[in-house]
């Protein structure tokens, strides 16, 4: 029987557009299936970050800020109009409880695995710099400055999926994937579209549904165990608040987590915040105690402005289950091959969508037949999706 396509594709967050991209890009023919639309859950409740995430060396999760700070720099390059560099500040108070020797030793450390580019330098500031920050000045020690990267996440998976449909992939959106049943030789997918059952038969079935990975795979036979993970939801607020010049990297006095308060579109955005989550992925909401608990860390660093919330969001982490603090999980995409023709995502940054393609497609490679490429996303530059500034 001859395959409709190379490459199914479930989701249109960023995972699945990366994975569309990579694989028309290395030439196969790919149909991607969005029940929603593209960016329409995860993907567009994220903090809005292109980093290699400093907070993750505390949990020694080196190699993935290794990757994740590479790939910051690839997209500055390649999409110099959707990531930019921010200057981002940690301020230091006598009871904050990282002490300035650990942020100057894990600054250093990320520089390093920056590769000590020109983007990873970072000082302290000047005691007149400092003074002019809107943050308390109250026993104020000390504040160092570093570079990170920021987006629009919505705008970027847009840009992606628009680069994976110009070099041929299709969406089917709305498209509600509803089995499927891997072969030997290759995939019968099955999904609605208004009402009508569509069916398609391809080489290699990929599953980036987000927080409906399991969900998705209880759907696949052969049937078979997924991996044992959490949601975790991270909540956002926006303040009525001029935007910040630059984003403050700050400790919660409540329980000394990282909390980020950022420019977003003219206004203040304060997050995030890891609380469990059970239910329906598309039923999360942010909780009155979150919002309560990041308008709190606001107000403690900046007496003087408004907790003001205009809106606010909430995304679910897919991280795998373990013991101890959810802070510390690992963060990283985990791939699970099964079962056989049959690829799920797990978890991962928004930053590292283009290096864990990669990876989906050299674990696709032995199911997939040579064909002849037509670009290296390595070097592909993305344009504005139409629609996008
Ligand atoms: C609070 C929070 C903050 C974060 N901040 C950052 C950050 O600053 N920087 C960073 O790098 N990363 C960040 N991340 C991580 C990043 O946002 C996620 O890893 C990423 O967005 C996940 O993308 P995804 O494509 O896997 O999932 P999603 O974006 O959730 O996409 C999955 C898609 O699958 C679709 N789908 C599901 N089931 C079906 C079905 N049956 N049929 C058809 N379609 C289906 C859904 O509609 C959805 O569009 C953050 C995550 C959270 C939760």
């Amino acid at each position: 029987m001859e395959h409709d396509v190379d490459v199914v594709v479930i989701g249109a967050g960023i995972q699945g557009a990366g994975v569309a991209q990579a694989a028309a890009a290395a030439g196969y023919r790919v149909r991607v299936l969005e029940q929603t639309a593209i960016a329409a859950a995860t993907s567009c409740r994220s903090s809005k970050l292109i980093h290699g995430g400093l907070r993750y060396l505390e949990s020694h999760q080196y190699a993935l800020v290794h990757k994740t700070l590479r790939e910051r720099d690839r997209l500055l390059r390649l999409a110099p109009h959707l990531v930019q560099l921010v200057p981002f500040y940690i301020p230091v108070y006598p009871d904050t409880s990282r002490r300035p020797l650990h942020f100057w030793l894990g600054l250093l450390l990320y520089a390093l695995l920056g590769g000590l580019r020109r983007s990873t330098r970072f000082h302290t500031l000047s005691r007149s710099h400092r003074q002019r920050l809107p943050i308390r000045q109250d026993r104020l020690q000390s504040v160092f400055q570093y570079q990170d990267g920021q987006t629009d996440d919505v705008a970027l998976t847009r840009a992606v999926m628009h680069s994976a449909q110009a070099l041929g992939a299709e969406l089917i959106c709305p498209a509600l994937f509803s089995s499927a049943e891997a072969k030997t030789q290759g995939v019968h997918v099955a999904y609605q579209t208004a009402n009508r059952i569509q069916r398609i038969y391809s080489r290699v079935l990929v599953n980036a549904s987000g927080p409906w990975v399991n969900q998705v795979l209880g759907n696949i036979t052969p049937s078979v165990a997924g991996l044992t993970m959490e949601l975790v939801q991270g909540t956002h607020i926006v303040l009525d608040n001029p935007a910040p010049a630059g984003v403050y990297y700050v400790e919660a006095p409540q329980d000394q987590r990282a909390v980020f308060v950022m420019p977003w579109h003219g206004k203040t955005l304060v997050g995030t915040t890891e609380t469990v989550f059970k239910g329906d992925p598309a039923r999360v909401t942010p909780q009155p105690a979150e919002i309560e608990y990041l308008r709190a860390v606001f107000r403690h660093y900046f007496p003087a402005l408004s907790d003001q919330v205009t809106d606010s969001f909430a995304g679910l982490r897919v991280l795998p289950k373990l013991p101890g603090s959810l802070t510390a999980r690992p963060r990283d995409t985990q791939l699970h091959p099964e079962p056989e023709r049959v690829l799920s995502l797990y978890g991962g940054k928004l930053t590292g969508y283009r290096a864990t393609a990669e990876e989906v497609m050299q674990k696709l490679q032995p199911y997939l037949p040579p064909v002849q490429s037509k670009a290296d996303t390595r070097s592909l530059r993305l344009l504005p999706a139409s629609g996008d500034d």
